[in-house]
């Protein structure tokens, strides 16, 4: 495995520079495009041809590198298969949008929370991901904002074009953020730091790991939090959620409106809309028929929160179908007669397997 530079520290940095022979002043110059996201050394057009050269023999810039990079068919999502320093993959995905450019990253390789609706946890938890690992996702995103021409097209109604650089952060790909706290913290207090990244546009999702969110709040920054609800009661969510055997969705809501009553902030509820297919072939609803829109009302009547319902994106290898456009508007009917908001989300890169609950893990490896 080649030693990867965005890892060392300036004094190491300096340290194997030096046994190349190289002056101090080109561990500056290296850094300088480290920390720009570059990913290979023959991007650092400043350092002589053959500096770049010897430096691809023996080293890697950054923890992730760029294996794959799809495009949706709109031109507004780009979908990076990364591979890890130990050949682990993972996926992240940058949305340009009418507010900014947004990524969402993974925070682990693989998740072993076994969501029924999820490509990501198909072949289980393989490990957390560092600080630097789950912060070079950004550095991807801002690289190819930056350097491909393709990212800069103006995309706002009025024709104006994003500023290029990253302005929004969700912690939504592949692996449960709180089961890998520490690191998410650490990589959100870099995004900050490093990049000016504001709380607020930061936003953490979960399946409901009650420890983890208490953990959120003792941290106390302001950031943004969704928890992946998709049933009403816990007889439902604990047979397409298998976490919810542990954490109760009482518990689970308790947790987190505690936090978002700190901050102020709105709670997201996510809910994917599953249906299954019946007998005649003709799909069922699963968890969004009328009764369940009642019961998802009652839970969150008079709180603060934003219901994101979520039509199901086709995952191969799970036996979930979508729901009809109609069923999707009668559920969402029912929670604005309740008084709850909510919007039905609309799903970008569904054509590149971006799409929420279609990232997985080892794409490369023929699962898709
Ligand atoms: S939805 Fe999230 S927590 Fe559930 S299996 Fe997928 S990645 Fe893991």
């Amino acid at each position: 495995m080649k030693p990867i530079l965005f890892n060392f520290t300036d004094a190491e940095l300096v340290d194997f520079i030096a046994h190349m022979g190289q002056p101090k002043f080109r561990a500056r110059q290296i850094r300088d495009w480290l920390d720009r996201g570059a990913p290979d050394f023959d991007s650092m057009k400043n350092l002589p041809a053959e500096l770049r050269h010897d430096l691809d023999a023996c080293a890697q810039t950054l923890p992730v590198r760029v294996l794959k990079k799809l495009e949706s068919s709109d031109g507004q999502t780009t979908k990076f298969l990364l591979e890890l320093g130990d050949g682990e993959q993972i996926e992240s995905v940058l949305m340009r949008t009418s507010y900014g450019n947004s990524v969402c990253v993974s925070s682990q390789a693989g998740c072993a929370m076994g969501c029924k609706f999820c490509a990501s946890t198909l072949l289980g938890l393989k490990r957390n991901l560092t600080v630097n690992e789950i912060y070079s996702q950004i550095l991807c995103a801002q690289w190819e904002l930056r350097n491909n021409r393709m990212s800069q097209r103006p995309i706002r109604p009025n024709g104006d074009a994003n500023n290029g650089d990253v302005s929004h952060i969700v912690v939504m790909g592949t692996g449960e953020p709180l089961q890998n706290t520490q690191n998410v913290i650490g990589f959100i207090e870099r995004a900050n730091s490093d990049m000016g990244i504001g709380w607020r546009k930061i936003t953490v999702s979960t399946c409901g790991i009650v420890p983890g969110i208490k953990d959120l709040t003792q941290w106390g920054r302001p950031i943004n939090l969704a928890v992946s609800l998709h049933a009403p009661t816990d007889k439902l969510r604990s047979k397409i959620m298998p976490i919810n055997n542990k954490y109760k969705i009482a518990d689970v809501l308790d947790a987190a409106f505690e936090f978002s009553e700190l901050h102020n902030r709105q709670l997201m509820i996510e809910y994917i809309l599953l249906a299954v297919r019946g007998a005649n072939g003709e799909p069922e609803l699963l968890n969004c028929t009328s009764e369940y829109a009642e019961k998802l009302s009652d839970l969150l009547r008079g709180k603060n929160c934003m219901v994101n319902l979520i039509p199901w994106n086709t995952v191969d290898e799970r036996e979930f179908v979508s729901p009809s456009g109609n069923a999707v508007h009668r559920f969402q009917d029912i929670l604005i007669k309740n008084g709850i908001h909510t919007r039905i989300r609309r799903e970008r890169g569904n054509d590149i397997g971006s799409a929420c609950g279609q990232l997985r893990l080892n794409n490369a490896n023929g699962i898709k």
